[in-house]
């Protein structure tokens, strides 16, 4: 067996203490004679599983008692959609346009009310984050929307958005439990968890009870619905349940790690070692404003597509996958989630320096 680097933006590296543990449970599940993916979602070692990663996400990120945890299908997508239908009473809502995703939310809000873009970075190719300090916040808006972390472009929201009193919705897909986060200045905050948690299939929303309506837009069928499956405790049908369990292995590796302080320590020091490089260095440079630098996803290019693409075939033969960059960026970008060890960050810049010395 041999595992490479994977530089992945998503689905992306996993713990592989996580893997080698649901590895060995594939088969007899402690003793069940049954693998996970086989059990009765309804059954009493399934609710356990369910209860647990719960439990330990609550844990994690200290979540207050006045929020639900949902764990859902459809991915960031279909939040997209779910936001607006829940959320928009007034038919109004204001979008932070800072990425694709940001741009893709905003234009799927439309379908369902008047979506305002108040901001927006897409006149530099996303490489900032806008100044959010004072924004022409609508006075009848349902909510003001933010994509924290841009996977594609590499920026992360530093400081949230002065929302004037309005309740935060935020996209966290890319950075969730990277570091802390002060779940009580969102309304409502979700993430795809194939970026830093677990398998696709699962999205985690974490919402306020005060949001959980029965009053959604009309037409809004069942299964879109908050309050379907915060009443159900997220079993309302058959969920993901062996993302779900993955997942829980997952806050369980995050926990035994330290938790968040000790994981955002751990995704700064990685990152430092990248950006420092990229700072020095007389081939390679990043893409983004310096104040707006994510820590999970770093893109950087050579200013010379055919060396691109060299660093890219290269880079892969020697055992690095994935750090092509996204098509609407070029270049490259390592994604350099909770599970990439620092000794991957390493051995990439090591990497990184024979190239420019050879390319020079
Ligand atoms: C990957 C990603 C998405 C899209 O996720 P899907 O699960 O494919 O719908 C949305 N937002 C962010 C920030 C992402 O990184």
């Amino acid at each position: 067996m041999s595992r490479v680097y994977n530089f992945s933006a998503g689905p992306a590296v996993l713990p592989e203490e996580v893997l080698k543990e649901a590895a060995d449970e594939m088969l007899d599940y402690r003793g069940c004679g049954m693998s996970v993916m086989e059990m009765s979602h309804r059954s009493k070692v399934y609710e356990g599983i369910i209860q647990d990663a719960e439990a330990d996400l609550r844990s994690i990120l200290s979540i207050p008692q006045n929020y639900k945890v949902l764990f859902l299908q459809g991915g960031a997508h279909q939040q997209f959609a779910m936001i607006p239908m829940n959320l928009m009473k007034n038919k109004v809502a204001d979008y932070i346009v800072t990425g694709q995703w940001a741009k893709k939310a905003y234009q799927e809000a439309q379908i369902f009310g008047k979506a305002n873009k108040i901001a927006s970075s897409e006149d530099k190719t996303f490489s900032y984050i806008p100044d959010c300090s004072d924004l022409p916040i609508s006075p009848d808006a349902d909510y003001v929307y933010i994509c924290e972390n841009n996977t594609i472009y590499g920026t992360k929201f530093k400081t949230l958005p002065n929302t004037k009193g309005k309740t935060l919705v935020s996209d966290v897909s890319s950075c969730f439990l990277s570091e802390p986060m002060d779940v009580t200045k969102y309304g409502l905050v979700y993430g795809g968890v194939q970026k830093n948690i677990g398998p696709a299939g699962v999205v985690i929303v974490i919402i306020r009870e005060d949001l959980i309506t029965e009053d959604t837009l009309p037409g809004t069928p069942t299964m879109l619905k908050y309050k379907t499956h915060a009443d159900a405790n997220s079993l309302y049908n058959t969920p993901p349940a062996y993302g779900i369990y993955i997942c829980g292995k997952v806050f369980k590796w995050i926990q035994k790690f330290g938790g968040l302080e000790a994981m955002k320590k751990h995704n700064e020091e990685k990152a430092k070692i990248l950006y420092d490089y990229l700072d020095e260095s007389e081939l390679f440079k990043g893409t983004v404003r310096k104040e707006d630098r994510s820590l999970m996803n770093v893109p950087f290019i050579t200013g010379n597509e055919e060396l691109d693409a060299k660093f890219v075939k290269e880079s892969k033969a020697a055992g690095f996958e994935n750090l092509k960059g996204h098509r609407s960026v070029g270049g490259m970008r390592a994604s350099i989630y909770n599970a990439m060890p620092i000794e991957g960050v390493k051995a990439l810049v090591e990497f990184m320096k024979k190239f420019e010395l050879e390319n020079k």
